[in-house]
């Protein structure tokens, strides 16, 4: 089962994620290209857009339940609560909306344990 503390920091915020007992396998991309891309320095997948439409949906869903490690999630609002809770130097855990790492690449997440 994956898990939101340990998702990859290349993820778009939202629900669906890939965390790091990714193997590469490439079935993910495969099965939603619109959504899942290849980290090419580091080897491996993670969500690069969120599912604009129903059949996207259905893709990442599909996706989910059939990667071989269970390293993609769908962490619904959660997941939203976690990337907003990224530690920004700007604006601390005061942070109101979703941000991902792209938005503040030098702040390290946080793990879920951190957030409690
Ligand atoms: S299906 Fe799972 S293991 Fe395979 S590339 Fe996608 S996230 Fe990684």
């Amino acid at each position: 089962m994956a898990d939101l503390a340990n998702r990859f920091p290349e993820n778009v915020s939202g629900r669906y994620y890939v965390d790091d007992q990714c193997i590469d396998c490439d079935l993910c991309r495969q099965t939603a290209p619109n959504n899942f891309k290849r980290d090419e320095q580091s080897g491996h997948s993670f969500v690069f857009q969120q599912p604009q439409t129903p059949d996207e949906e259905t893709e990442c869903e599909e996706a989910m339940q059939s990667c071989p490690v269970e390293a993609i999630g769908n962490g619904g609002d959660l997941a939203a609560a976690f990337v907003a809770r990224q530690a920004c130097p700007t604006v601390g855990l005061r942070v109101a909306v979703p941000l991902s790492a792209s938005d503040c690449p030098s702040v390290p997440v946080l793990t879920g344990q951190q957030m409690s």
